[in-house]
């Protein structure tokens, strides 16, 4: 009887092991937002952290989220193969500093919204090349849908996608100068024109603005989307989103 339960033991324990690696090969994804920010960039990160949640469960990766920006430095980073900014984005240097590190040595970005903003106050050189060298210039009042042109219909990020789609209500943004004039960026998604004048307080009225893009140096989406609770209300920008994901945690996993 001694005997066996050893043997029960035993196999107990190697059950609990087995579950335990099985756990350590699950990629890591951690999601950093702020809950003292515009509040409808927080229901746009409460909707997301569920979007995320179920999509974790479906593609079987670990997602972590925190509100605490100061996770972002070498040692915490190095365990993820993927980090997403829901909805704002490091203010101090350290942290930063540590987010580039983590980028140009093979790390996997997805940013919304409001996370690449900078204007001439931001002071982060590095961060202006990663994203297309655009100063945020001007945006769209009060958020509206809008319709949007899939760029490249071959890209892993817009599969699936139809040529136009309408995107649900959102604040859109131009960036000046357009990302698309620099040589690194491949722009996948852009506002269509034939939405101008598009708002009522703030106009966006002429101009290239892309939505949807990537920086062919780094493994990185930057996605417009991002104000308020009808963001994930769209089954095609739904797709585009977990494209997006997926595609970056591939990429992360080739380069490991
Ligand atoms: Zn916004």
């Amino acid at each position: 009887m001694k005997r066996l339960l050893v043997v029960l033991a035993v196999c107990a324990g190697l059950v609990f092991a087995m579950a335990a690696g099985a756990q350590t090969t699950r990629p890591k994804v951690l999601v950093l937002y702020s809950l003292n920010v515009e509040n409808d960039h927080v229901l746009f990160a409460v909707d997301a952290l569920r979007f995320f949640a179920a999509l974790a469960q479906k593609d079987n990766f670990e997602l972590q989220a925190t509100t605490n920006w100061e996770e972002l430095n070498d040692s915490n980073l190095k365990q993820y193969r993927l980090v997403i900014w829901l909805n704002e984005f490091p203010h101090n240097q350290a942290e930063r500093d540590a987010f580039e590190r983590y980028m140009t040595g093979g790390g996997a970005w997805l940013g919304f919204h409001v996370s690449a903003y900078n204007d001439k106050h931001t002071q982060w050189p590095w961060f202006l090349t990663f994203i297309g060298e655009g100063v945020f210039d001007a945006n769209s009042w009060p958020p509206l849908p809008a319709q949007l042109v899939v760029d490249d219909k071959h890209s892993p990020v817009t599969r699936g996608l139809p040529e136009k789609f309408v995107s649900p209500t959102n604040e859109w943004y131009r960036w000046k100068p357009s990302p698309r004039a620099d040589s690194h960026i491949h722009v996948l998604v852009t506002l269509d024109p034939e939405n101008y004048p598009l708002g009522i307080k703030g106009l966006l009225t002429y101009g290239d603005i892309p939505v949807v893009w990537t920086n062919t140096q780094y493994k990185m989406v930057y996605m417009n989307m991002g104000h308020g609770d009808r963001i994930f209300t769209s089954p095609v920008q739904n797709r585009l989103i977990q494209n997006a994901t997926e595609w970056l945690l591939s990429l992360a996993r080739k380069g490991e």
